[in-house]
């Protein structure tokens, strides 16, 4: 077993602490995560690696890749490889390399830099292209010309770091971020919400989508795609647990056309799609609850069919007009309110079991909402009082 172990050891050439977790021990900020790259058996490493630490043994994925689950975090092991790409915005081709080669591959500059943890030359820093450098220059810079063209998410990437770190776009990266716009149209909807979903994580999020407006990268996912200066500030103070309600208010003022056109090219789950169109379907009936005599029971009718995350990001982003109070008494109270008899009280007094019941109940639901019952007995009253008589069973 030792000698298994031993041997194994052996195939480790080199272990590099890499990625954002350098960037961050450079800014001296607290880093999300932990990323290694291992020149050589990563797997031997990764196992190693998780016994020591008293961990599970680590999950594998295709691309060469170890998680070791902490109660402080996970640490990413990858094996230490080059990249290519056969066609643009493709998955790459990977294979094992040095650890020049797997910082080669990566995303800017920053990103790009390794620290020895090997006992013969621990604590040295790889950086084959100055990210040190551009961490004292405070800027965003791609490792080569063609980065965006191979994986367009980059351009989210860089707008994502330059305000989550307050860095600029270096200005050569600029250019080439104008010129690949095109080359978004390539990327996977699945892929592309990834990107949108780490952006609205961030908690410089507001900033995030300011910069992606101005360089166009919203618009390079749907043309219709913009955000308001009122949804801006809103999603400054929205959590960001919530992304079904983020996505309501970011696509809030889109029309009925703008908004599929978002949700087809996101390509989401259910939940995505009704956050993103249920705006305009709200937009395109809400003035109804401007008029003055309106039954709560008319409220719920016109709002229970709009998903919550487009009421709420209405009321949040929409013009303070009566409908906004109509919004938030059914928000807050209306929806939630039912009659206290059931189906089964129904079904007591002699009611047949029947879809007549469920129709009752909802008439009694309507009659509560509106001030017409007000206690248990007066809605069983009303639910008898609507029923034809032969449907009542004779008392025993
Ligand atoms: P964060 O603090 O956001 O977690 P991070 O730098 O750790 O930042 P990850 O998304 O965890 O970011 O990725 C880890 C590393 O993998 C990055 O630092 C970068 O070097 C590399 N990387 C991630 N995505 C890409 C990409 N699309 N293209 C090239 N390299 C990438």
């Amino acid at each position: 077993m030792c000698r298994e172990i031993s041997t194994r050891i052996d195939d480790i050439q080199g272990v590099y602490v890499v990625g954002g977790a350098v960037r961050d021990l450079i800014l001296d900020r607290k880093p999300d995560d932990v990323d290694i790259s291992v020149v050589g058996n990563a797997a031997a490493f990764s196992e190693l690696l998780a016994v020591r630490l008293g961990a599970n043994a680590p999950t594998t994925s295709q691309f060469l890749t170890y998680r070791i689950e902490l109660a402080s975090g996970p640490i990413d092991i990858v094996t230490a490889r080059s990249e290519s790409y056969a066609t643009p915005a493709a998955l790459p081709d990977v294979a094992p390399s040095s650890i020049v080669d797997d910082l080669k591959r990566r995303d800017f500059t920053v990103n790009a830099m390794g620290i020895s943890l090997l006992a013969t030359n621990w604590g040295n820093l790889v950086d084959p292209a100055n990210g040190f450098g551009d961490i004292m220059r405070k800027r965003i810079r791609v490792l080569h010309d063609a980065s965006f063209v191979d994986d367009p998410t980059r351009m989210y990437r860089a707008v994502r770091y330059a305000a989550r770190l307050g860095f600029s776009l270096e200005p050569h990266t600029h250019e080439l971020l104008a010129q690949s716009l095109g080359n978004v149209e390539r990327v996977s909807g699945a892929r592309l919400r990834h990107e949108f979903e780490l952006i609205l994580a961030e908690p410089t999020r507001v900033e995030v989508l300011r910069m992606a407006e101005e360089f166009g990268l919203l618009g390079a996912i749907s043309p219709g795609l913009r955000i308001g200066t009122k949804a801006l500030e809103i999603l400054g103070r929205t959590s960001p647990e919530n992304i079904e309600d983020m996505l309501a208010v970011v696509t809030f003022g889109l029309n009925a056309g703008e908004a599929d056109q978002v949700a087809v090219r996101f390509d989401g789950p259910a939940a995505w799609n009704e956050s993103i169109t249920g705006g305009p379907r709200l937009a395109s009936l809400v003035s109804v609850l401007d008029q003055e005599k309106l039954q709560r029971s008319e409220v719920a009718d016109i709002l229970s069919p709009i998903p919550l995350p487009a009421i709420r990001a209405y009321i949040a982003v929409g013009p303070p007009l009566p409908r906004r109070n109509r919004m938030i008494a059914y928000m807050d109270k209306i929806r939630f309110e039912k009659p206290e008899i059931t189906g089964d009280d129904l079904i007591a007094a002699g009611i047949p079991e029947s879809p007549v019941i469920g129709k009752l109940i909802e008439l009694v639901k309507r009659a509560k909402l509106d001030g017409q019952v007000h206690s248990r007995e007066e809605e069983l009253k009303l639910a008898k009082s609507r029923l034809p008589g032969f449907l009542i069973a004779p008392k025993q």
